[in-house]
């Protein structure tokens, strides 16, 4: 069977779905690959590197002539338009926000699986490419605020005087904020983290964090995940937070709630009353927005009483590290094909959980239920 890998045509996505190893992953499993020219280069793999590892390097990909393409970006519905009926496509899909190009995808009749929906349990934690991809956006998320912070992250004792540590607050601490509080942690600040989750204090302190103990109940919502939080709950966060948010550093967000805007947790009189100089990052600009006033892709400044401090949106965090993030997404998808794959031959079972729960369209219906609740 033949695998298509695209060349991403958003300017902003660096990414690619494919790489070198992952095409040997994929040949291993008796599946011929297709690269378009090009697809790598900015994530730093070479045509000559993909021909080596046995793809063929194409020009243009002729989406009648494949059997599986692997994306990162939703695909368009023009391009969805092009392809077969049964074709199996994977990659991104965006449910929630792409509802045309989903329609499109049932109405082409084509199989299309969606990295977001591959379920959180443990036999699919090789497949995760939200994990993996947060796993780039949390680490980012502390380097951006190292950068911009007018001071050390670590404790000095010099023979000029002693410099204490940058405190540093991550809000949400799932998958990303556990590896901005790691990564803020081996840069040596002093970490402290919030999350409404009933397991999230212990995983805080298996980072190395101090958790934020705000003496509100743990609320968890389905499958692990958090949920909306009822407006005085909500409130009651915002100002027990006030103090903890006054006194650091640099405070990272990254709370989010599956389907819903992000939850908004430090208003803008809660950054009126930082010191001068501190660094707020937003890793839920592009969502809503934990912080207010976050825009996303732009560094906001904010007058204080002493100064002004810097609020960063981030935006296409995963692309900005195009090569790492591109190595997990793509044994992430070559990972889910391998699943699918007998004798070199892609067939999707869907008695398996992670084969059903992954799709997102299959022969002229949407599978994803709370898409197609949406749709039709
Ligand atoms: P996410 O990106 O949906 O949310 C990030 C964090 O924001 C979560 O920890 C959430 O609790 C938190 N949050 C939401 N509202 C908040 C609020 N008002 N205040 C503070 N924090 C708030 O989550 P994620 O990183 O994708 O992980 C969600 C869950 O899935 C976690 O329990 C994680 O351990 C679990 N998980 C399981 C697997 C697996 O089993 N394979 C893989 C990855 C993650």
């Amino acid at each position: 069977m033949k695998v298509a890998v695209k060349r991403e045509r958003d300017p902003a996505e660096l990414r690619v779905a494919a790489t070198p190893d992952s095409v040997r992953h994929l040949a291993d499993h008796g599946l011929d690959v297709v690269i378009e020219a090009g697809a790598g280069e900015a994530a730093g793999f070479t045509d000559a590197a993909y021909t080596a590892s046995g793809a063929e390097v194409v020009t243009s990909i002729d989406p009648q002539t494949i059997d599986l393409l692997a994306h990162v970006r939703p695909l368009t519905a023009e391009f969805i338009g092009r392809l077969r009926a049964g074709t199996i496509t994977i990659g991104f899909g965006s449910p929630t926000s792409e509802l045309a190009a989903v329609a499109a995808l049932r109405d082409a009749r084509v199989t299309a699986f969606a990295m977001e929906l591959v379920p959180r349990i443990s036999r699919a934690q090789s497949m995760d490419a939200l994990t993996s991809q947060a796993l780039v956006s949390g680490y980012r998320c502390a380097l951006e605020a190292a950068m911009r912070l007018p001071r050390f992250f670590p404790l000095y004792m010099t023979a000029a005087g002693t410099i204490p540590p940058a405190k540093v607050l991550v809000l949400g601490a799932g998958v990303a904020g556990l590896q901005a509080i790691a990564t803020a942690k081996r840069l040596g600040a002093r970490v402290s983290a919030y999350d409404v989750r009933v397991a999230s204090a212990d995983e805080v302190r298996s980072m190395g964090g101090t958790f934020v103990d705000l003496g509100l109940d743990a609320i968890d919502g389905a499958g692990g995940y958090a949920r909306e939080l009822a407006e005085d709950r909500a409130r009651l966060q915002q100002e027990r937070l006030a103090p903890c948010v006054a006194d650091a550093d640099v405070v990272i967000t990254t709370a989010a709630i599956p389907g819903r805007p992000a939850p908004r947790l430090v208003s803008a009189d809660m950054l009126r009353g930082m010191r001068g100089g501190s660094v707020v990052v937003d890793l839920a600009a592009e969502s809503g927005g934990n912080v207010e006033g976050s825009i996303p892709g732009e560094e906001v400044q904010v007058a204080v009483a002493d100064g002004h401090i810097v609020v960063l949106g981030m935006k296409d965090v995963p692309s900005k590290m195009p090569s790492d993030a591109s190595r997990l997404l793509a044994r992430n998808i070559s990972n889910l094909v391998a699943l699918m794959t007998v004798d070199g031959v892609v067939v999707p079972d869907f008695d398996d959980e992670v084969v059903r729960g992954t799709c997102l369209t299959h022969a002229g219906t949407v599978a994803h239920q709370p898409t197609r609740d949406v749709l039709e």
